[in-house]
């Protein structure tokens, strides 16, 4: 089979026993591709994370098939319910409330579950936020760490926190409006102010705002201000042969633990200048 074959075969009809994994907009609703919208037209049913919120979608377009609520809560009674669908040929598609479903939202379990089974899973793609500011930040994309939400419990959350200062890859975040400025404070904590972030809010809507280049002044930005809408978080990675780009909370670290051992804040300095090559007056002013 050719390529061109292939391509108009997976654009016609939903075929039966198939689970569709369909893409949605992330904002703006024109961002839904034609193929979603015959998928999600043709299938024998859609199985959506709030169902409000797809009917809304699906209206625009004019579909109004069959939607059952599927979501993390409802997952363990509804994945038998929609893998016995698939068994008895009908076609599904799945959807979460934006972009791509089982990125940080339900799916991922259904996903597994099916395959298991051996019934085919075919992804319409779509937009997701963390490609979108990931393209979007200038900073390396071919190679990336996506993290999404941090854990809530401190210890995890800092041992995550640890490694994003360390990595030199680009890392990308989602976080909630109301834990966003936490979160800035925590990656100065970590990073230091002088690292290289770009912040999106609100993609693809009406109200769409990047704002960068360093923790320091995204923190300026938004310091008087209620932070509403949604928020992806894209974060350089360190260049590791940058003096000014080395880690300054593990030098902090490192300095303190030499002074708790009786060393003298010169000699710990010296000791650490020496160690990783840094001039030692920036690490005595770290102190
Ligand atoms: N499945 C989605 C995707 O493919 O991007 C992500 C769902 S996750 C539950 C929701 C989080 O994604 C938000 O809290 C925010 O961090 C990010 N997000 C979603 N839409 C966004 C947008 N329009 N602008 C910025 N971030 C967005």
């Amino acid at each position: 089979m050719n390529i061109n074959s292939s391509l108009s075969h997976r654009s016609r009809e939903p075929e039966n026993s198939v689970l569709y994994i369909v893409g949605t907009p992330i904002g703006n609703l024109d961002d839904i591709s034609l193929r979603a919208l015959h998928i999600l037209k043709n299938v024998a049913f859609i199985a959506c994370e709030d169902t409000r919120q797809t009917k809304k979608l699906i209206s625009k377009f004019g579909i109004s098939n069959k939607l059952i609520s599927f979501h993390q809560h409802n997952s363990i009674n509804k994945i038998p319910f929609i893998v016995d669908s698939l068994k008895e040929q009908k076609s599904v598609a799945l959807v979460s409330d934006a972009g791509m479903p089982s990125i940080c939202d339900p799916g991922e379990n259904l996903i597994q579950k099916v395959r298991e089974n051996n019934i085919d899973v075919i992804c319409i793609p779509g937009p997701c936020a963390a490609i979108t500011a990931l393209v979007s930040s200038g900073f390396k994309s071919s190679s990336f760490i996506f993290l999404g939400f941090l854990p809530k419990k401190k210890k995890e959350r800092d041992e995550i926190l640890l490694k994003i200062s360390n990595f030199d890859k680009t890392t990308i975040l989602y976080e909630s409006p109301h834990r966003f400025k936490k979160l800035l404070v925590e990656l100065k904590i970590f990073c230091g102010g002088n690292r290289e972030i770009q912040v999106f809010r609100e993609l693809t809507k009406k109200y769409e705002e990047q704002i960068g280049i360093t923790i320091d002044m995204v923190i300026n930005h938004f310091e008087n201000k209620n932070i509403i809408g949604e928020i992806t978080i894209v974060i350089n990675g360190i260049n590791k042969n940058k003096t000014s780009e080395i880690n300054e909370y593990t030098l902090k670290k490192d300095l303190n633990e030499l002074i708790d051992a009786g060393l003298t804040l010169s000699a710990a300095s010296s000791y650490l200048a020496k160690k990783k090559n840094i001039k030692k007056n920036l690490i005595y002013n770290l102190y």
